[in-house]
């Protein structure tokens, strides 16, 4: 192999290029970033830089003597918009083409769009540096900002902007905040300090449309028939994984790019990565089986529980660590070695306010998930476990990091429900 490329340069591209070196790898390594800036980290998108607390010359993965050592051969500010397999060649938007041998995906996530959402002056999404900083300028104190979804980079970006001195609303068609990663429980529970901050956080509303007039945004109408009226418009309804210029390539894409357990896309040599990854992790799956499984040809009980748990992951420790785990895979399959399976604890952070929430795991988002707090109480800081079907799934902590961390070790020995309880007593 003497030709890697990596899509996308940003944390999990970047990753791959780094574990390409430190494993030994002599070739060229070209990496095409769609962004004219160098590798940057985006959490303090939507914390200290856009708070005015950071610059962008602070954000930088690497510096750029840092990245000369790598001897990366960069292209930013080019994307790629085909790829063919059977040729084993990426072509970029500015009509060139670039042979590989072997290739990592890591095109990341883009921000999805309300329908019919206009490009008004005052309305805003937040994924890049350049979104961070058009959003920035307009958080200015007195203005009425209003979030359209209660996850954490809405919610972020509702602390960050309340710290401003800006009238913040938050509109979430959900009964609850962050129900998604936390579950409505605990995604009320934690939400809560933006109450205690004057952040009115409306959860059950529908947004009908984004108004506007001749000088930009004029506020958010309800169904209901309702306007919210605002300055500043910030659209937070999740992102979509960026795979459009994958099509016709023959790599399976379903919300993903879809991998084996190793992050092998099935295309010699083709590897992905990060937020645009799907993948088979081995550590998640149940202990017990379905008990609405169907029965089977025997009549006996319902079929055991599958050997993991498909998922894709949009959070940073992922995207570095899965980053680095494509690119020792690709090499170690290039040298007729056995890949290794990628098998990790999830974990995420949030900063919100004076609330550090971390999270471990993964929670099942079924209706037979159990939680329970373990430690403190949700009006202040705690910790609460999920569980499902008698395993561990997960552990939440809001600014209780010493105790919260640890469970991470027990995930990933695939810990009982039980087994996880009887630790929480103990420490
Ligand atoms: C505002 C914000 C705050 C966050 N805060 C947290 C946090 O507190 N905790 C946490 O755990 N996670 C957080 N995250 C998530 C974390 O940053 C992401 O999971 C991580 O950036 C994913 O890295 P990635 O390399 O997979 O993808 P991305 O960072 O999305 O990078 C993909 C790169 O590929 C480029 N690209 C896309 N298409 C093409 C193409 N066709 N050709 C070439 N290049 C292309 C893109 O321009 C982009 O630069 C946050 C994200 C955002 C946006």
């Amino acid at each position: 192999m003497d030709h890697v490329v990596v899509v996308g340069a940003s944390l999990a591209g970047l990753r791959a290029c780094e574990q390409l070196r430190t494993s030994g790898f002599a070739g060229t390594v070209t990496l095409i970033g769609a962004e004219p800036h160098l590798p940057y980290d985006r959490p303090p998108l939507s914390k200290k830089l856009l708070a005015g607390e950071s610059e962008p010359d602070r954000i930088h993965l690497r510096k750029p003597t840092e990245l000369d050592t790598l001897r990366i051969d960069t292209r930013f500010g080019v994307s790629a918009v085909g790829l063919d397999t059977l040729a084993r060649r990426v072509s970029l938007d500015d009509g060139s083409t670039v042979p590989y041998d072997g290739l990592v995906i890591a095109t990341g996530a883009a921000p999805r769009r309300l329908p019919g959402q206009p490009d008004a002056a005052g309305v805003h999404v937040l994924r890049t540096l350049d979104h961070a900083l058009a959003l920035r300028a307009e958080l200015v104190e007195g203005r009425r900002v209003v979030v359209i979804g209660a996850g954490f980079i809405g919610l972020e970006v509702a602390a960050t902007a309340r710290t401003r001195g800006c009238q913040v609303v938050v509109l979430e068609g959900a009964p609850a905040p962050m129900i998604r990663g936390l579950g409505a429980a605990m995604g009320t529970a934690v939400a809560a300090v933006h109450e205690r901050h004057g952040v009115d956080v409306r959860c059950g509303v529908q947004v009908a449309a984004i108004e506007t007039g001749a000088s930009g945004v004029r506020g958010v109408s309800l169904v209901d028939g309702t306007l919210v009226r605002a300055d500043v418009v910030l659209v937070g309804v999740g992102v979509a994984p960026v795979t459009e210029w994958l099509a016709g390539s023959g790599l399976t894409v379903r919300d993903g790019v879809v991998c084996d357990e190793t992050l092998w896309t099935g295309a010699p040599g083709v590897y992905a990565a990060g937020d645009c990854a799907r993948w088979m992790n081995p550590l998640f799956g149940d202990l017990q089986p379905d008990p609405a499984g169907a029965p089977g040809p025997d009549g006996a009980a319902a079929a055991a529980a599958p050997a993991g748990e498909e998922m894709r992951v949009e959070h940073w420790t992922n995207a570095a660590e899965q980053g680095a785990a494509a690119a020792a895979n690709l090499l170690a399959t290039t040298a007729g070695e056995p890949p290794t399976p990628y098998a990790p604890v999830p974990f995420f952070w949030s900063d919100q306010f004076e609330s550090r929430i971390q999270f471990v795991g993964r929670a099942a988002g079924a209706p037979d998930e159990v939680v329970e707090v373990v430690a403190g109480d949700p009006s202040g800081p705690f910790v609460a476990l999920y569980g499902h079907r008698g395993r561990l799934r997960g552990a939440l902590g809001v600014s209780m990091p010493r105790l919260v961390m640890p469970y991470r070790k027990l995930l990933a020995a695939r810990a009982s429900w039980d087994e996880a309880i009887a630790h929480s007593v103990v420490t």
